[in-house]
């Protein structure tokens, strides 16, 4: 079992300090917290360096 796994991608807090969602991406399994679950969707590019393949990713078109 991989405990580096078990925390935000982001801010690497774990599942003991904030609710954590599991996201499956390029067959891995990644974990992401609510607070940066938004990161995810809108602004991915800020995930270069911490998500391999996050460089591929385009924000969800927010425009409103
Ligand atoms: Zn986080």
């Amino acid at each position: 079992m991989d405990l580096s796994q078990n925390h935000c991608i982001y801010c690497e807090r774990t599942s003991n300090e904030v609710p954590l969602i599991s996201v499956e991406f390029k067959n891995q399994k990644i974990r992401i917290c609510s607070q940066h679950l938004p990161i995810l969707i809108h602004d991915p590019a800020q995930l270069i360096g911490k998500l391999s393949g996050a460089e591929g990713l385009e924000p969800a078109d927010h425009k409103d």
